[in-house]
């Protein structure tokens, strides 16, 4: 965490927030979407049993129809012309609701029915036949198939029974199919419903809508065909033939006279259109909170890049020239109350601080560097700046094969001169010294002075000659001070003069600086106010 920018820490901050409201969201489409599944439970089984409290009406229609017929049946059953004409009007009577009515003997012999011929010869092994004449009850068939025999239908089977009790017949009615399927229409079904009317074995007898097809045939699903033979009332999810996963809800009509259920309804619905309003509702609200989720990260990403970053940055790269000694960078943040630009603007207070102490630093450095090898009373170089040049001097001249010459002189008497006129005119005679010194040096040489009243000049590139014409002017320029302190004029100064050559004379700079002293030692002995060059056996010139 500690490693993140403050980029990835706020955005994941956002995203953090965000979760909440995400998993409310989630939970409460997950609610939704229960109560979605309830209510279409409820739904079909509503239409389930509406759908099935019309077939009831339909069964109970037959069994009524039946009934009226059975009390004239014995009659009809002797005269097949009048039985005929009589089924006929049922039949035409009906509105296409029978296909066909007629009277089996006990044995399942045709006696006569409504269209000649056109009905089961012998229909022992019905089920509404076999059914009524073991119960000698009202009985509904099953799915009977179209042909020669008349259209598809379901028949319904009532016994005739004699005076004497006797079974002398079975009334039968054949329900037709494409009715039953009319009124099956009739249900009002919701958006990618189903309805199914199927029989006691599973085949199909109505199905709406028309475009599912399959009339006649065996119920593929063996979810629905599980829930006939169990002949419950059930809802139940089963994914349909074509795959899709569908909610169910079955109801069983009627009961026949050995308690089986003749008829079943099943109705269904697929689970993308139960859930439909409620994953939409869902995914809208999902879709809101990304959104809105995606507008802070991209607001806070570049509300983070102005408002924070871009000083940060700023204040980085600040801090880094300051490091890097670099005391001139600035923020230059304008002046304000804010967090950063209080930081920048303290930053660059401290920057012009450290500025000014380092510019003071600097020149009391510089001073204290001039101090340390200037000679205060004279304002010449010192003996400690000597040595440090002519080390350096002695090997630029070696290396470049040039002379350098030293002259060494020493004022002459000037413990007496002291004596005589004051310390106070020795110090002007060593000042007024120093000023002819400057006169003739060049800006390569350099001039220190040596001791009390000793000087030494340093020649870069100086022949012998050169080296002893200036030792000449200084000694005259010497000799030649009118020194007057206050009113008082006072005596004149001499110096004596001792010059050594390098690399003649002497191969480092202590020998160099020797062999001046000797030659000025030796100008002394030879009667001062002279310049001596140094020799094993010393000359004046
Ligand atoms: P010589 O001709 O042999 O050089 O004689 P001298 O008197 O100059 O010899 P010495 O070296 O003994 O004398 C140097 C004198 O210089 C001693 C000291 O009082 C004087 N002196 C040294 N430094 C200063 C200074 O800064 N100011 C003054 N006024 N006098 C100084
Ligand atoms: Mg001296
Ligand atoms: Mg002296």
């Amino acid at each position: 965490m500690e490693s993140l920018s403050i980029r990835t820490r706020l955005a994941l901050l956002i995203i953090v927030s965000a979760l909440p409201a995400f998993g409310l969201s989630i939970y409460n489409g997950l609610e939704r979407r229960a109560q979605a599944e309830r209510n279409a439970r409820t739904d079909l089984t509503r239409l389930a049993g509406l759908a099935a409290k019309r077939q009831e009406e339909a069964i109970e229609g037959a069994r009524q129809l039946l009934f009226a017929v059975a009390g004239t049946a014995d009659s009809l059953r002797q005269d097949p012309a009048t039985c005929q004409r009589y089924f006929t009007r049922l039949v035409g009577g009906s509105d296409g609701l029978y296909h066909s009515m007629g009277i089996h003997s006990p044995e399942g012999q045709l006696i006569c029915n409504a269209v000649s011929g056109k009905a089961d010869p012998n229909a022992s092994d019905r089920r509404y036949f076999r059914l009524a004449a073991q119960s000698r009850k009202f009985a509904v068939g099953s799915h009977q198939a179209g042909g020669a025999a008349g259209p598809a239908g379901i028949n319904f089977g009532y016994p005739l029974v004699n005076g004497d009790k006797k079974l002398v017949g079975i009334v039968y009615a054949g329900l037709d199919l494409k009715k039953m399927n009319e009124l099956t229409a009739r249900t009002p079904l919701p958006e990618g419903g189903s309805l199914t009317i199927l029989d006691s074995d599973g085949v199909i007898l109505a199905r709406q809508p028309d475009a599912v097809g399959g009339i006649g045939e065996k119920e593929r699903n063996p979810r629905v065909i599980e829930a006939i033979r169990g002949a419950t009332n059930d809802v139940f999810e089963a994914e349909d033939t074509g795959g899709v996963r569908r909610l169910f809800a079955m109801q069983g009509v009627g009961v026949n006279p050995d308690g089986g259920v003749p008829l079943h309804i099943a109705v269904s619905i697929p689970r993308r259109i139960i859930f439909a309003d409620a994953n939409k509702a869902l995914l809208q609200t999902v879709v809101g909170i990304v959104i809105a989720t995606l507008l802070l990260l991209f607001g806070a990403w570049y509300g983070v890049e102005l408002a924070v970053l871009r000083r940060l940055r700023a204040l980085l790269a600040v801090t880094n020239h300051i490091r890097a000694g670099d005391l001139s960078a600035r923020t230059r943040f304008p002046p304000s109350e804010e967090d950063l630009c209080q930081l920048g603007n303290a930053l660059d207070d401290m920057a012009q601080a450290l500025q000014k102490r380092d510019a003071d630093l600097k020149q009391a450095l510089r001073e204290l560097s001039e101090q340390v090898i200037t000679d205060p009373l004279t304002r010449l170089n010192n003996r400690r700046y000597l040595w440090d040049f002519l080390g350096r001097d002695l090997i630029r001249a070696r290396r470049a094969v040039l002379p350098v010459a030293a002259i060494l002189f020493d004022i002459d008497h000037f413990k007496r001169f002291n004596d005589t006129w004051g310390h106070e005119a020795g110090d002007l005679v060593l000042r007024s010294v120093a000023d002819v010194i400057r006169q003739n040096v060049r800006g390569s040489d350099i001039a220190c002075r040596y001791g009390g009243e000793e000087f030494i000049i340093i020649l870069s590139e100086a022949t012998r000659t050169v080296a002893v014409q200036r030792a000449e002017m200084i000694r005259r320029d010497i000799e030649r001070m009118q020194l007057v302190l206050g009113d008082q004029p006072l005596e004149r100064v001499t110096a004596s003069f001792g010059v050594a050559l390098y690399p003649t004379h002497a191969d480092n700079a202590e020998g160099l600086v020797r062999a001046a002293d000797d030659a000025l030692y030796r100008a002394k002995e030879g009667g001062r106010n002279r310049v001596y060059v140094f020799e094993a056996q010393p000359s004046l010139l």
